[in-house]
């Protein structure tokens, strides 16, 4: 959705107000796709004395897989974002709070897109003990110690006993 910045200026209170979903499912972030469940952006922009300023509530789902054992996981993700709208399509849009319009026209989806992107982790874990997978057998060492640790030597299980301690 695109807001046009003289629309928000000749509205009656100086602000509009929008609540839609966006589909996020093609949006890759590292190897993932994290975002299947629609996205839910609502918010508003609004003209402040002459200062044009947006605030986006993002609501939901990601879905990615365990870093350590692959396992899906999915929790309910949501973002409160305040931004200040600049005009200036040159100026310099790293700053995190401000939202660059481009013809007088604020392009919501980018902003939601790029926030979202920002905010999501390097790793994700399915818990935070995860005990991944075995190096050897690929068994999930979550669901009880693999085969492979049973085929050492008995005279070196001894040795593994002190170690455990
Ligand atoms: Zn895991
Ligand atoms: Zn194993």
């Amino acid at each position: 959705m695109k807001i046009s910045l003289n629309r928000v200026r000749d509205s009656k209170n100086g602000e509009i107000a929008f609540s839609y979903d966006i589909d996020f499912r093609d949006v890759k972030c590292s190897f993932d796709q994290p975002f299947q469940s629609p996205v839910h952006v609502s918010g508003k922009v609004f003209d402040h004395a002459e200062i044009m300023e947006a605030e986006l509530l993002i609501d939901t789902e990601v879905k990615t897989s365990c870093a350590r054992c692959a396992k899906e996981i999915q929790f309910p993700h949501s973002l409160k974002l305040n931004y200040l709208v600049s005009e200036d399509e040159h100026s310099d849009a790293a700053e995190e709070n401000i939202l660059c319009a481009e013809n007088g026209e604020l392009d919501i989806d980018e902003a939601v897109k790029s926030a979202l992107l920002l905010s999501m982790d390097m790793v994700y874990l399915c818990r935070d003990d995860c005990k991944g997978l075995c190096p050897g057998c690929g068994a999930d060492l979550n669901e009880g110690p693999c085969s492979c640790k049973k085929e050492i030597d008995p005279r070196l299980s001894v040795l593994r006993d002190l170690l455990e301690k």
